[in-house]
């Protein structure tokens, strides 16, 4: 099975797509990437989905990558005597260390380390900014506030503080024991909530030791002005609009989005576009055009991939949205100008030889008109390398290793099939020959261009490069 696009599509798993039927259609219709959302998932409905995955990956005998989402620190208010209240504009607001519930005066905020942190001037949100407050005073056991968007208050609403650095890591009590449950399920990725620093993301890819890789979220104004350091610790990026929509203005994030798919571009590292590409198809079958738009220039940004949260999880058209974006992505790759948009973003290749061969690799195909490159590679970065050329190939990655066939589902535009390392040169050929033929990449009298790491089966020397005829097959 052939994807003709080259950007991923990151279906968020839920109620809605919760049986092996449905998530086999999601992956019919388009999805690479399934997310597991640690916000809402028992372990045990993890695991389930995990297997299922794996079960559907034997059916479909494609490797189908698992990015499981951690919650993060999600901070929320206390409770209130009545449930709920409403603040008026211009009143006072007491956020304080008191258990006791909250009336129209004051609520407990029940993150010690948060009361310490706050200071005269900084922004408080809550409900997904629905209702905006600034600290006036604060001691450190309390904080006062002045209402500046009126509205409801209630039970355990969220609370974001775009100026305040949380003294907290990214990784609650709650993630670690679901970062554990996760690695041994054998998740592909691990995405962290609310990252603020690069040692939130060192902290994560300490635990997960290898067993998977990790994607930091950004969502957080502390993390935009680290996102080179981030950046350089982590294995790929999501674009967390929803949050980041809420700690930022809503008009500052389509130019962060352009910023991080550049910077992520330029790292050769994964980065995924989330949060309400789609929204209107949680309830309709069809999308807004302003949807189809925003989708489409992630595209064109040469994202790895476009991710579905509630469309696919809750929605009620999940196989619709899927199939959506999936067109969406053929018809924006197939426009005229979509190869000189995507190379105008290209960034030049690092002095290394492994960048050397990947640019190499697509100028010979680009000069020569072939229309496939193939990756050999152990770890998949060799086919990492060769994505960030965004070459306007196919690229066909043959690994020995299944779980970075799993991982490399979400990268742009690389098609992985597990197969076991080449003996030699001549094996390593041949072998990339017939399965660019087997899976419909090539015809018999084409040629294809090879990349690959000699000695074979030693990941990180990216160091050879041919161009190979596609003969017909021997016949036994
Ligand atoms: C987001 O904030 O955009 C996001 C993807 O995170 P979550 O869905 O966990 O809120």
């Amino acid at each position: 099975m052939r994807r003709k696009r080259h950007v991923k599509i990151v279906a968020t798993l839920g109620p809605a797509s919760a049986d092996l039927d449905t998530i086999g259609k999601l992956f019919e219709a388009g999805a690479d990437v399934f997310r597991i959302n640690m916000s809402h998932a028992t372990h045990d409905a993890m695991r389930e989905r995990v297997a299922m995955i794996r079960e559907l990956e034997r059916r479909f005998g494609r490797p189908i990558g698992i990015l499981a989402d951690l919650q993060g620190p999600k901070l929320r208010v206390g409770t209130f005597r009545d449930g709920a209240v409403q603040v008026d504009k211009g009143a006072s607001f007491r956020f304080d260390d008191d258990p006791a519930p909250g009336d129209a005066t004051r609520v407990h905020l029940p993150h010690p380390e948060i009361l310490a942190a706050l200071e005269p001037g900084h922004v408080v949100l809550i409900d997904d900014g629905k209702v905006r407050l600034r600290v006036v005073e604060a001691t450190g056991a309390w904080a006062r506030a002045t209402v500046e968007v009126a509205g409801r208050l209630s039970n355990r609403k969220g609370v974001s503080l775009p100026d305040t650095t949380i003294p907290v890591s990214a990784l609650t009590d709650k993630d670690r024991v679901d970062l554990d449950a996760a690695l041994a399920a054998g998740v592909d990725w691990i995405a962290l909530s609310f990252v603020q620093r690069p040692e939130d993301v060192i902290e994560v890819r300490n635990v997960a030791r290898g067993r998977a890789l990790v994607m930091a979220k950004i969502a957080k104004p502390q993390a935009v002005t680290r996102l080179d350091e981030i950046m350089a610790v982590s294995d790929g990026l999501m674009v967390a609009r929803g949050d980041l929509g809420v700690e930022m203005p809503l008009e500052r994030v389509p130019g962060i989005q352009k910023r991080i798919t550049r910077l992520a571009r330029r790292f050769g590292k994964p980065v995924v576009v989330a949060t309400q590409m789609l929204e209107s198809m949680i309830s309709l079958p069809v999308p807004t055009r302003a949807e189809v738009s925003d989708v489409s220039v992630a595209v064109f940004e040469g994202a790895d991939a476009v991710m579905l949260s509630a469309e696919s999880a809750s929605g009620q058209y999940p196989i619709e949205a899927v199939a959506t974006m999936n067109r969406i992505g053929e018809a924006i790759e197939g426009e005229q100008t979509y190869p000189a948009v995507i190379a105008n973003q290209r960034a030049e290749p690092e002095r290394t030889g492994a960048d050397a061969i990947a640019y190499a690799a697509r100028d010979i195909a680009e000069t020569l008109g072939i229309e496939t490159i193939v990756a050999w590679t152990a770890s998949g970065s060799t086919a990492m390398r060769i994505a960030r050329e965004r070459p306007r190939t196919s690229i066909l990655t043959l690994t020995p290793n299944k779980d970075a066939a799993r991982r490399l589902a979400i990268v742009w535009g690389v098609h992985a099939v597990e197969t076991e390392d080449a003996r030699d040169m001549d094996d390593m050929s041949a072998r990339a020959c017939r399965n660019a033929r087997e899976e419909g990449f090539t015809r018999v009298g084409e040629r294809i261009v090879v990349v690959a790491g000699v000695p074979f089966g030693k990941s990180g020397g990216t160091n050879n490069i041919r161009i190979a005829y596609v003969d017909a097959p021997s016949t036994p």
